[in-house]
C-alpha cells in the first residue's frame, strides 16, 4: 500500500508522518519511509540543487523535469522493491505536489506535468493522499523564518497552491483525503486515522481489506 502525506511546508507533515507511522508499525505494517524530493543518493543532491538558495538559475520547466528525475529515482530505487516485498510505503510528498508547486501556481501546463510525471512513476501511483490544508498564513508562522527557494515565494504563489492542492482534492475525492491541519496535532491526527479507515479499513489490515 502506498500512502502519501501532502500540504505545504508548515503544514504538520513531518509531525504527523511520525504518528501516523507509528500507529501503522505498531498495527503490523512493516514500513518503508522517504521524502520528496531525496531518499537516494541523486534524490538528495537535486534536493540541495532545487531548495538551497543557489545562485544556479532554475526555469519553472528545469525545476519540474529535476523534481521529476528525483521522483524516476526513488520510485525506482526505493518504492517500488518495497511494494513488490508488500511494504506499506509512506511518502513526503510526490506527483501532486509537482501538478500544484510546478503546475497551480507555476503556471506550467497541467496535463504536460501529468505526462512526464507518467514517465517518471512509470504508472506507480498512490493509494491514498492526505491533504494537509492550512491557511498560507498559518503556515508560514509555523514553518519558521528559515525558508527554502521554494518557500520563499510569497503569499500570491501559496493561495494557488492552496487553492490547487484543494481543487486536484475535489476532483479525485476517493484517493486524496482532505484533512483540516489547523486543529491540533492529537485532532489532526485522529482526522488522519479517520480517513484511513474509511478509505481503505483498518489499520489492522495491512493490505487495506475491508472484507
Ligand atoms: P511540515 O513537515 O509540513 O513542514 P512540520 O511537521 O515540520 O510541518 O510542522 C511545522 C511546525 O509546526 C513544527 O514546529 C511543528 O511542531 C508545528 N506543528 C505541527 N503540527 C501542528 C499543529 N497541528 N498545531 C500547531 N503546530 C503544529
Ligand atoms: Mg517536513
Amino acid at each position: 500500500m502506498f500512502l502519501v502525506f501532502e500540504g505545504v511546508d508548515g503544514a504538520g507533515k513531518s509531525t504527523q508522518i511520525e504518528r501516523f507511522c507509528d500507529s501503522l508499525a505498531a498495527a503490523g505494517h512493516e514500513l518503508m519511509r522517504c521524502r520528496e524530493p531525496g531518499s537516494t543518493a541523486l534524490g538528495e543532491r537535486l534536493r540541495e540543487l532545487l531548495l538551497n538558495h543557489g545562485e544556479t538559475p532554475i526555469g519553472m520547466r528545469a525545476e519540474m523535469l529535476i523534481y521529476m528525475a528525483a521522483r524516476a529515482q526513488l520510485v525506482e530505487e526505493v518504492i517500488a522493491p518495497a511494494l513488490a516485498a508488500g511494504k506499506t510505503v509512506v511518502s513526503d510528498r510526490f506527483l501532486l505536489s509537482s501538478v500544484v508547486y510546478q503546475g497551480h501556481a507555476g503556471g506550467l501546463p497541467i496535463d504536460e506535468i501529468r505526462a512526464v510525471g507518467a514517465v517518471a512513476t512509470s504508472g506507480v501511483r498512490p493509494d491514498l493522499t492526505f491533504l494537509l490544508d492550512l491557511h498560507p498564513d498559518d503556515a508560514v508562522r509555523r514553518a519558521g523564518d528559515t525558508p527554502d527557494r521554494i518557500e520563499s515565494r510569497g503569499g500570491p504563489f501559496f493561495r494557488k497552491v492552496r487553492d490547487g492542492f484543494l481543487s486536484e482534492a475535489a476532483a479525485d475525492p476517493d484517493r486524496v483525503a482532505v484533512i483540516d491541519a489547523a486543529q491540533s496535532v492529537e485532532d489532526v491526527q485522529q482526522s488522519i486515522m479517520n480517513a484511513f479507515q474509511r478509505h481503505l479499513g483498518t489499520p489492522g489490515h495491512p493490505h487495506g481489506s475491508t472484507t
